[in-house]
């Protein structure tokens, strides 16, 4: 398929073929080769456009399997959403092994908190649970290399922006940041202001 175009391992362009996408929509075209040079991006697309699989196939390719550590964080407006994303690493990471969980509120802290000390690459969370999961230290952000804000102007529709900020402050400085949105309304071009490092606008 014409994933293979983007040099991406073997096992992700097998599992990319095992869930039936043939062509790369055009999020996808835009974004993963930008993530594959580490380059944070700043992407206005809908729901329905692919924009999960546009940075899932490029984190799970760069992911270190050995690492022990989370090494990618996407936070998410709802559960649903988290739940989501996850299910997509899990199915784009399948033949690399790529474990992700989702965390967020109103399930119980503690099967979170045992879920986060086996080996995860991935966490997918709103942004209340994630950060106290980040306080209570159950959550080791020290190792996060991507950051993904999805839906980010519902994420600030829902109050969430002191989470989010406080969550980025407790991540490595050296790090890729992506911020998709379906809307740029001004505190979301803030966020990217403040928070990407020379990002590529990408608009679809
Ligand atoms: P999303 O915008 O991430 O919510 O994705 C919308 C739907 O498109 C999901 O059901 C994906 O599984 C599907 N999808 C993503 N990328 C592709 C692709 N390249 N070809 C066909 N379907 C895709």
């Amino acid at each position: 398929n014409d994933f293979g175009d983007f040099g991406l391992g073997e096992d992700i362009v097998r599992a990319v073929g095992s869930l039936g996408y043939e062509q790369p929509t055009p999020v996808q075209r835009e974004v993963i080769p930008q993530v594959l040079a580490h380059r944070d991006c700043a992407v206005r697309a809908q729901t329905g456009s692919g924009k999960t699989a546009a940075f899932g196939i490029p984190v799970c390719e760069l992911i270190d399997w050995a690492e022990n550590r989370p090494q990618a964080l996407v936070l998410t407006p709802t559960r649903e959403l988290a739940g989501q994303v996850k299910e997509d690493f899990i199915n784009i990471g399948r033949f690399k092994r790529i474990k992700a969980v989702a965390i967020y509120g109103q399930q119980p802290f503690a099967a979170q908190k045992t879920e986060l000390k086996q080996k995860v690459h991935v966490v997918a969370g709103t942004p209340g649970r994630v950060l106290d999961h980040i306080r209570r230290g159950t959550l080791n952000a020290e190792r996060i290399r991507f950051l993904v804000i999805d839906e980010a102007d519902e994420m600030l529709n829902r109050g969430f922006i002191e989470q989010v900020e406080a969550i980025i402050e407790a991540l490595p400085k050296e790090r890729v940041t992506l911020l998709f949105s379906a809307t740029l309304p001004e505190d979301v071009d803030r966020l990217c202001r403040t928070h990407l490092r020379r990002p590529l606008h990408i608009e679809i």
